[in-house]
């Protein structure tokens, strides 16, 4: 479609649904040619609202149809035009239609259309650079979350590396000349899920990673919060990864790219729905932790040309035999190839799960109400300190427990934990879903608010930890919707740590700044003038 003839009155309505099932009511706009499409749009009075590969479920939809009414024509998504493949181009950022793909060799450097999936970027890189090159955003929905939706959402996975840390330049198309954002100032695009206006393009650094990789799975007992703390500080010099010149090649004999977490629960409801192989090796961690007497499983991955025997050996210390006190007697590895797919497979079923759960109305029943833990913390690897942070989500873990009996016969309360401990970067996310029988929306609305009420209390608590220690929270990986909550919990922006203030302060000053076609989903507290 070229963006001069578009004739939106004659646009399909969009049947569009976020992560969380929320409908999009608005007009659907499907171009490689973003910035002439939202300048058209704008033109004729019409809102935007970009639309990625649809994965998440924060801040999507989110407008009051009332306010559109007073001021635009409607609202119409415009959505880049993917491809199975990327076309590799000769062409500058600005230039780059939706599924194109223009690689600097020399300069390590990898541009990218809006439309593309970091797979389909990786898979451009692996052919014309080499197989081992990466743009290093890993988080797991790479192969559906589109590179503008990634940009926008400033999404992390188990490195927990924000897109910016990698980032080179993004163009952003607000109905203006699309431009270029460099440097620091892509932290006004970053995470502000565009309210600001639409990433049409984006360049990355990218780097050689090494050849072998290997999986690790170790049973833990959750609530020995200094067992797991002590764990993850023993690990911590795995997993600083140090990056070299764009282009360069990352190394380390054995490098952990994540630390993540599995509930047995978990585990438990995958192997009902998982098929084989997954399945089978699955109970088979299960019956590791029966063994390992756990509840949790820490899920370690990493780069290394060792065997994932060696890897093991490595990581262990020589004196207690053990990984930072953890015994390895359960432990379980997977090396490269198709046991990695399985593995991975395993650690993404649990959240896989929850999250379909969550979307799901069972019959009779009232629609789930779900919500997630996402506040990120970089702390120093110092037991004591883990063991803070730790203690909270035990805690909120207790409450939702405690709360799940209380309700029993009202309200079915299901708590599904799983997500980040890398001490670089701590996000164990604990999803909580309610679910409620046709005509109990009066117990699901107080259940609501008091998992709210303990929701506050854990970010409280972590904020606390994270000032009594040294360490840091650095946000969430859903952007400014998660700081917006941390900002909440906190009793407003004006508590927050000052790396959080100083944020909060520069998304209120863009959405200010920016066109209402795009600020008009933003949150209030970003919108509104002190
Ligand atoms: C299976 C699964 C695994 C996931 N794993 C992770 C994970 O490991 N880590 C993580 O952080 N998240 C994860 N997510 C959440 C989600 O994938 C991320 O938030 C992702 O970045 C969203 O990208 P998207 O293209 O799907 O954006 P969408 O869902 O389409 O949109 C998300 C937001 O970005 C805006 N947006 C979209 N495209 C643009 C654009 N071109 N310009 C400006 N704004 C735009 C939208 O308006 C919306 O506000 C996961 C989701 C699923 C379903």
């Amino acid at each position: 479609m070229s963006s001069d003839s578009i004739d939106f009155t004659a646009l399909p309505r969009s049947d569009l649904t976020d992560d969380g099932g929320k409908v999009l009511d608005g007009l659907l706009c499907v171009t490689p040619d973003i910035a002439g499409a939202v300048a058209e749009a704008m033109a004729q009075g019409y809102a935007v609202m970009p639309a990625g590969g649809l994965t998440s479920a924060i801040g999507s939809f989110d407008y009051a149809p009332g306010s559109v009414a007073e001021r635009f024509k409607g609202v119409v998504a415009i959505r880049p035009k993917g491809a199975l493949t990327a076309e590799l181009v000769d062409a500058p950022l600005e230039a780059l239609r939706s599924f194109q793909v223009s690689i600097d060799v020399e300069r390590g450097l990898v541009s990218a259309g809006a439309g593309l999936t970091f797979n389909q970027v990786n898979a451009a890189l692996a052919e014309h650079v080499g197989p081992t090159a990466r743009v290093l955003i890993d988080l797991t929905s790479v192969g559906s979350a589109y590179v503008g939706g990634v940009v926008a959402t400033g999404a992390m996975g188990p490195l927990r590396l924000r897109p910016s840390v990698t980032l080179a330049a993004v163009c952003l198309a607000d109905g203006s000349q699309p431009r270029r954002i460099e440097g620091e100032a892509v932290g006004a695009v970053e995470g502000l899920q565009g309210w600001t206006g639409m990433v049409t393009a984006a360049t990355f650094r990218f780097f050689l990673v090494p050849a072998g990789e290997f999986g690790l799975v170790l049973p833990v007992q959750g609530s020995d919060v200094d067992a797991v703390a002590g764990l993850l500080a023993w690990l911590e010099p795995w997993t600083r990864i140090t990056l070299p010149v764009p282009g360069g090649r990352i190394e380390g004999e054995v490098l952990l790219n994540g630390v993540e977490l599995v509930s047995r629960d978990s585990l438990e409801s995958f192997i009902e729905h998982a098929q084989d192989p997954a399945r089978s090796k699955a109970q088979g961690l299960l019956q590791s932790c029966e063994y390992a007497g756990a509840d949790m499983l820490a899920c370690l991955t990493g780069w290394s040309e060792q065997s994932v025997d060696d890897v093991l050996y490595g990581l262990m210390d020589p004196e207690t035999e053990t990984i930072g006190g953890v015994m390895i007697d359960f432990g379980v590895g997977f090396s490269s190839g198709a046991e990695m797919e399985t593995f991975r497979a395993i650690r993404e079923g649990a959240p896989d799960l929850a999250r379909t759960r969550a979307r799901v109305t069972p019959p009779g029943k009232l629609k789930p109400w779900t919500t997630s833990t996402d506040v990120n913390m970089a702390m120093p690897a110092d037991s004591a300190a883990l063991s803070d942070v730790l203690s909270a989500y035990a805690d909120y873990r207790a409450a939702i427990r405690a709360l799940g009996r209380e309700l029993l016969g009202t309200v079915e309360v299901e708590l599904s934990t799983y997500g980040h401990l890398s001490p670089a970067g701590i996000d164990p996310h604990h999803r909580v879903t309610l679910f409620a029988p046709q005509g109990g929306e009066g117990a699901l609305a107080g259940a609501r608010h008091a998992v709210a009420a303990n929701k506050r209390t854990l970010i409280h608590d972590l904020l606390h930890a994270a000032e009594r220690h040294g360490g840091r929270v650095t946000g969430g990986e859903k952007g400014l919707p998660s700081l917006v909550e941390i900002a909440r919990a906190a009793g407003g922006e004006g508590r927050l740590p000052d790396e959080l203030k100083r944020r909060f302060r520069l998304a209120k000053e863009v959405v200010q700044a920016a066109p209402s076609a795009f600020s008009f989903r933003a949150p209030a507290e970003l919108r509104d003038a002190d």
